[in-house]
């Protein structure tokens, strides 16, 4: 019974076959720099602007508040350290959440080196953060709120339009980090009121190692990159054009389809996770089942470690993970677990399954029988 199923779409997703297709052009014939003046040249400018139109309308934003970055990562890193630079005249203060991706905690450790101050708000125990809490935490000095719309290790979704209700009442600049949102929910900057936010193309089927950022115009940022006149003089690099059409054209299909995609991922993560509880006992889900990303169940196997599930499941041909991918490869339980939990055990028993668009219910039930041979192996 030997299969290849890939269930870890949280930490990356295959390339759509329709955008591959529009960006093989830019692979190879149309290779010209977008800053060139002659046709070929502008060829590659349209064409990304073309892309940008596409993410800002996914959005619902003007296309010059698109900014293309490398990657999620450098996103948040241009967001963080930009904003709170420009912005220091007006406070040193920052408050972010106890369960954001590296890409966030570590930005705020190093501004926290640069003289700034950041408070944590802390999450309850179904993965949602604690508004109350956040409001206590508000400073006059506070010139920055980043909370992550979607949570990558339990899928958890933040209550964004009531965090930014609050940050403009109090005339603070709300960044989210979306890079697991986006394709997967409606996301209306305006009326969530978000002044910048991430986004990472991988996640949505398109290519590695392009993402965006948008900061609603007026919002003073520093570049974080010296070069040239790229990127409106705020991120310098020749634009990487094929992976920029890319990410247009995956942004577009996963608006089209969004709750076609949603619906089938639902029916896959409820038969999943109603097998479990029915065929093993010492299972715990993690995360709120109601607020949570429709591809994503988290589930700690009490008595097992997480690492050895997913090697156990490599081993049959499914490919998962037991935590986030950036810290999967770390001797220490989930940081995101352990502020939701403050449980080791769970903590470290746990298996992140995400599922895709282009997974079935055989894939349900071929990790089911997997699991049931490894939990109940000698
Ligand atoms: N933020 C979140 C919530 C993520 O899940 C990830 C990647 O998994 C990132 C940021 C970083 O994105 P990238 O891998 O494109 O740098």
């Amino acid at each position: 019974m030997e299969r290849f199923v890939y269930l870890d779409h949280a930490a990356t997703t295959p390339i759509d076959k329709e955008v591959l297709n529009e960006m093989l052009p830019y692979l190879t014939l149309n290779y010209g720099n977008a800053s060139s003046l002659y046709s070929l040249g502008k060829k590659s400018k349209e064409a990304v602007e073309k892309a940008r139109l596409q993410i800002a309308d996914a959005i619902n934003c003007n296309s010059n508040e698109i900014y293309f970055t490398s990657c999620g990562s450098e996103s948040d890193n241009l967001a963080l350290k930009g904003i709170a630079q420009a912005n220091r005249n007006r406070g040193k203060h920052i408050i972010t959440s106890s369960i954001e991706h590296p890409a966030i905690l570590e930005t705020c450790k190093t501004l926290e080196k640069d003289g700034f101050s950041i408070s944590y708000v802390p999450v309850k125990e179904n993965g949602i953060i604690d508004i109350e809490e956040l409001k206590r935490l508000i400073r006059k000095d506070t010139i920055l709120i980043s909370i992550m719309m979607a949570n990558n290790e339990v899928g958890t979704i933040q209550p964004i339009e009531e965090i930014g209700r609050i940050a403009r009442l109090n005339n603070i600049i709300f960044h989210s980090d979306c890079v697991q949102a986006i394709g997967n929910l409606d996301i209306d900057v305006r009326k969530m009121n978000i002044d910048a936010l991430s986004m990472s193309a991988h996640k949505f089927y398109a290519p590695k190692g392009i993402g965006a950022l948008y900061i609603k115009s007026g919002i003073r940022f520093n570049r974080q990159q010296d070069g040239g006149h790229q990127e409106r003089e705020k991120r310098a690099g020749t634009e990487n054009v094929a992976s920029i059409v890319g990410m247009g054209k995956a942004i577009e299909i996963a608006e089209k389809n969004r709750n076609v995609y949603n619906d089938k991922l639902k029916k896959l993560r409820n038969a999943y996770v109603k097998s479990v509880i029915n065929l093993f006992s010492n299972v715990f889900v993690n995360g709120d089942m109601e607020n949570r990303l429709s591809g994503n169940m988290n589930i700690s196997f009490l008595g097992y470690k997480g690492a050895y599930l997913v090697g156990e499941l490599d081993k049959r041909g499914i490919c998962a993970s037991s935590g986030s991918a950036c810290s999967a490869g770390l001797p220490m339980p989930s940081n995101v677990l352990m502020n939701i939990s403050h449980n080791v055990k769970i903590a470290e028993s746990s298996l992140r399954i995400t599922f895709g668009k282009e997974n079935t219910m055989q894939d349900v039930e071929y990790l089911i029988y997997c699991l049931n041979e490894i939990l109940t192996k000698k």
